[in-house]
């Protein structure tokens, strides 16, 4: 079945052929076209999934909120101008988390992770319907109003959905990535602005978390300013004088300055934010309290508490992932063991918690992950989750002959966007 970002067939033709049609205007980079051995399954009225015929029920059952959150994002920010929300989950080398092809979202497989937590990621692409699809940044230097209102949208979207509390670990989880990813643009400060000057530069190298998290912590500040009613009402309103329509920067910031700051005679510093290096001092603090609660487990473990007796009980991805991020990063091989055996991370078969899990094995010298290394990288072509972990291995001399061995075997199963990152870190040359 072939299917696209426009009106898709739900059946196979008899004849091979497939005629689309795209009633709404788009701009040409989310024009997209897959073909496989695919199948659908509804999910809701203007909802549903395609995928390959052994994946089908389990996507379905992973995106069963679907339709649900649809609706939580059209009653924040108006009607759904595209008909159908369809996702295609496509093989483990897509290379992205997911596209926000209109119509019809292209996700990784790596979101199937068995219990639902990891669709932040479809709140994510659903949300750029509004922040992207329907407004579009004009230029790549605007990519924070894409990414950026996405982000802080997602969060709205998933506050609704599952409460106050659930969206606050996946704020505290961005907030960690941006102080991350600002110390690592240490060397290009001005790459930590959200208006972004690409000139001569592929704009792919330039893309980082701060038009995502910097984007979205900028809003929220706005939010926060001028208080949840007047901001949800100003960015509706944002929406819907600018459907279909190309976005800058600089229109941007003249219409908030009339519509939200002047309006309300608010006090922002919106210059530092967006013309500013860095993350500007007024930045909402995020208190998650189910992240309190780990660190007091950390706390307790890197003490001396063994890791069966931590209270580990009904925890979350998101409060392992914030486990995982928050314990040294190097570990001693004791303390390796006691986490693996408790809590089995090697095995886990959820891509985010693994990812981190190996970065510190790998860090740690723990060997005994290696086969399970080498399977997750051999089955799994998401270049977020690759880059970490080649880059961590080419850190350790014996880590380095491990990534040529594991990366020699892994290549061809890349597609050419995270072929074209990890060839950089591993200095691979292709043989002739
Ligand atoms: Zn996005």
């Amino acid at each position: 079945m072939v299917v696209m970002s426009a009106t898709n067939p739900t059946e196979k033709s008899a004849d091979g052929v497939y005629n689309f049609t795209m009633d709404q205007p788009i701009p040409s980079y989310l024009i997209a076209l897959a073909a496989g051995d695919l199948v659908f399954k509804p999910i809701g009225n203007r909802t549903g999934v395609y995928t390959e015929p052994s994946m089908l029920d389990k996507c379905a059952d992973e995106l069963a909120d679907t339709e649900k959150m649809l609706e939580a994002a059209e009653r924040l920010y108006g009607p759904y101008k595209w008909e159908r929300y369809d996702i295609i989950v496509l093989p483990p080398s897509f290379p992205f988390g997911g596209m926000e092809n209109p119509r019809l979202t292209f996700a990784t497989p790596t979101i199937i992770a068995g219990d639902r937590s990891l669709t932040s990621l479809i709140a994510h692409e659903m949300a750029h319907s509004w922040s992207g699809n329907l407004v579009t940044n004009a230029t790549w230097n605007d990519f924070w109003l894409n990414e950026g209102f996405t982000v802080y949208f997602e969060r709205r979207i998933m506050e609704e959905l599952y409460g106050k509390e659930y969206a606050e670990m996946l704020a505290q989880l961005g907030y960690q990535d941006l102080l991350n990813e600002v110390e690592g643009l240490a060397g290009s400060p001005d790459d930590t602005k959200l208006k972004l000057d690409l000139s001569d530069r592929n704009p792919d190298d330039a893309m980082s978390e701060i038009a995502y998290e910097k984007g979205a912590f900028f809003l929220r500040m706005l939010e926060e300013t001028a208080g949840r009613v007047k901001f949800d009402e100003f960015l509706r309103n944002y929406f819907t004088e600018h459907s279909f329509q190309p976005m800058t920067t600089e229109i941007f910031l003249d219409y908030l300055d009339k519509n939200l700051v002047k309006k309300n005679n608010l006090k922002v510093n919106v210059d530092e934010w967006v013309h500013g290096r860095g993350i500007p001092s007024n930045i909402s603090m995020i208190n998650s309290s189910k992240f309190k609660a780990v660190d007091t487990e950390i706390g307790r473990w890197t003490t001396g508490t063994p890791a069966k007796d931590l209270a580990t009980k009904g925890w979350s991805t998101h409060e392992w992932m914030h486990f995982l991020k928050n314990i040294p990063q190097v570990l001693n091989k004791n303390q390796l063991k006691d986490l693996d055996n408790s809590f089995g991370f090697t095995n886990s078969g959820n891509a985010e918690i693994a990812c981190l899990w190996f970065q510190i094995a790998i860090n740690s010298g723990y060997t005994e992950a290696n086969p399970k290394i080498e399977a997750f990288l051999t089955s799994v072509g998401r270049r977020k989750f690759l880059t970490p972990l080649y880059k961590a291995m080419i850190q350790i001399p014996e880590g380095k002959k491990l990534a040529n061995k594991i990366y020699e075997k892994a290549r061809p199963g890349y597609h050419f966007v995270a072929t074209s990152t990890i060839d950089r870190i591993v200095g691979y040359q292709e043989k002739k």
